[in-house]
């Protein structure tokens, strides 16, 4: 059992002031392999103290000092980069290649990316030609930085870097389901030298230091990626401080299929959905097929489902690992069941463990047909891979049902008509469209609309989340 018990505040690993153990457990098999305490709200201002009088010098530094140190971390990242798979692997089922060539990459590529993001912005500029105002971009402060367990470190390098690079100091409290890579990152930081209180990591769920955070004084932005559950808590606890609030929430995608989409339109659309097990913000969950193609399509989508293998997560190959946890397979197979119940057309998969497994989180890639926008399937974000796919017969229709959602995260189309590509794209109320499967590059921009969130990670918006704005008149 990994002993993984201490906190990072000021630039050391320390013992809570309170102890509360938690177990990590491994969801291939159900066993712990590691233990973290929860902290308690003396260890939540620990830290909060240790970034408010680290702040006073880090805001000083240079840009040229900051990049420094990240590409350090950068270098320190890529040596300790297999380290960094099997952890995602064993917290969070993550299939060895995929929780390598997908989630370990993804942080490396955002280190990256922010690296040469930081190099060309400007913290300062003037307002127009004929002004003698100036603008500076200021940190914001110390920043609560809170992230959940499906794309670990993905969720943490979009915040701890763009906080690193703009001369914030923060605390990052890590998804307790899935601690480990967080602190292994924490490793990485205290190896790279930043200045102690710069950068610190409790532990510790929602209820404790989650709360203690997004409502203490000393915190001047919380930055959350999760579900819209706990966005909506963390706002209003949030609210007497009126610091600022930046929310990643959950997301029930559209894919609409048109009949004229390319080939493997349908089948792309069923990996998508199924990698990660289902659990990634901006799955596309929702299949919405052109009905001239319908009866085509759930046999394509059907035969690619099946042909979808479920397995450990230590195992190398392109199978799909289990599920986070007992509590998400009990929500998910619950809301199979609700199809089911509801009537859908069960097409593929079902409630039942994987004929190759008795011991895990693992769900069979599950396909309801013939479902409705008003079902259950259709609405709740499950959070698994489980497809509905609803039938449309005019391009009015698909808009009107992908955007009949409370969430607005990532939407995706498949069409050879370029003009209709675009101008579907631009009625689809989210904060990304993905066409024909292009995938979208670093730095651009990536959040929601409506309940799916207000932020915007990555690239020069992502930086932009953590500075203040000031107006300087009589500058010249
Ligand atoms: P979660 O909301 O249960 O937990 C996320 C994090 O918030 C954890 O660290 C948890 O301890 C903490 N937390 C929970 N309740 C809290 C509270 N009241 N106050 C403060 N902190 C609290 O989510 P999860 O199950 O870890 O992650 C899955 C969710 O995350 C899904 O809804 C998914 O769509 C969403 N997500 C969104 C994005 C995005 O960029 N929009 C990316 C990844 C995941």
């Amino acid at each position: 059992m990994l002993d993984k018990k201490n906190f990072y505040i000021n630039g050391k690993w320390v013992k809570p002031l309170k102890s509360k153990d938690f177990e990590v457990i491994n969801p291939s098999n159900e066993e712990p392999f590691a233990v973290i305490s929860l902290g308690s709200k003396d260890d939540t201002d620990a830290a909060v103290n240790a970034a408010k009088k680290a702040f006073l010098k880090w805001k000083e530094t240079s840009k040229e000092e900051r990049i420094k140190l990240l590409e350090k971390l950068l270098s320190i990242y890529k040596k300790r980069f297999n380290e960094m798979a099997e952890a995602i692997s064993m917290e969070m089922g993550a299939p060895m290649d995929w929780a390598t060539d997908v989630q370990t990459a993804s942080g490396q590529a955002h280190l990256e990316d922010f690296i040469s993001r930081l190099k060309n912005f400007n913290f300062e500029k003037q307002f127009d030609t004929k002004s003698n105002n100036h603008i500076c971009y200021e940190p914001i402060g110390v920043c609560a930085l809170i992230t959940p367990w499906n794309w670990p470190i993905n969720q943490i390098a979009l915040k701890v870097i763009p906080a690193f690079a703009t001369g914030c100091t923060m605390i990052l409290k890590p998804s307790e389901i899935a601690p480990v890579s967080a602190m292994i990152f924490a490793e990485m930081v205290d190896q790279a030298g930043f200045p102690p209180g710069v950068f610190n990591l409790v532990n510790g769920d929602g209820a404790g230091v989650g709360t203690h955070l997004s409502g203490h004084n000393g915190i001047d932005m919380v930055s959350f990626t999760g579900s819209t559950r706990a966005g909506k808590l963390i706002s209003k606890n949030a609210a007497d401080t009126i610091k600022r609030v930046c929310l990643e929430l959950g997301g029930k995608g559209g894919n609409i299929v048109f009949a004229d989409s390319y080939p493997n339109a349908v089948r792309d659309g069923i990996k998508n959905v199924m990698s990660n097990s289902g659990q990634s913000c901006d799955a596309p969950t929702r299949m919405l097929v052109e009905k001239s193609i319908y009866e085509k399509a759930i046999k394509e989508a059907t035969d690619e489902a099946n042909k979808i293998k479920v397995d450990i997560a230590s195992k190398k190959g392109n199978h799909i690992g289990p599920v986070v946890s007992k509590v998400q397979y009990d929500k998910i197979i619950n809301l199979i069941k609700d199809g089911i119940n509801e009537g859908a057309t069960l097409a593929a998969g079902g409630p039942d463990l994987p004929n190759n497994l008795n011991k895990g989180y693992f769900i069979k890639p599950t396909i309801f047909t013939n479902v409705t926008n008003e079902m259950q399937i259709a609405k709740k974000e499950i959070f698994g891979p489980v497809l509905s796919i609803i039938p449309f017969e005019t391009e009015e229709e698909a808009v009107a049902i992908t955007n009949d959602t409370e969430y607005g995260l990532g939407n995706y189309l498949q069409t050879e008509d370029k003009e209709k590509a675009k101008r579907v794209a631009k009625k689809l109320r989210s904060g990304c469209v993905y066409i024909n499967g292009n995938g979208a590059d670093p730095g651009t921009p990536f959040g929601g609309y409506r309940q799916s969130g207000n932020g915007r990670e990555g690239g020069n918006w992502g930086l932009e989340e953590y500075l203040e704005v000031k107006t300087i008149t009589g500058w010249k």
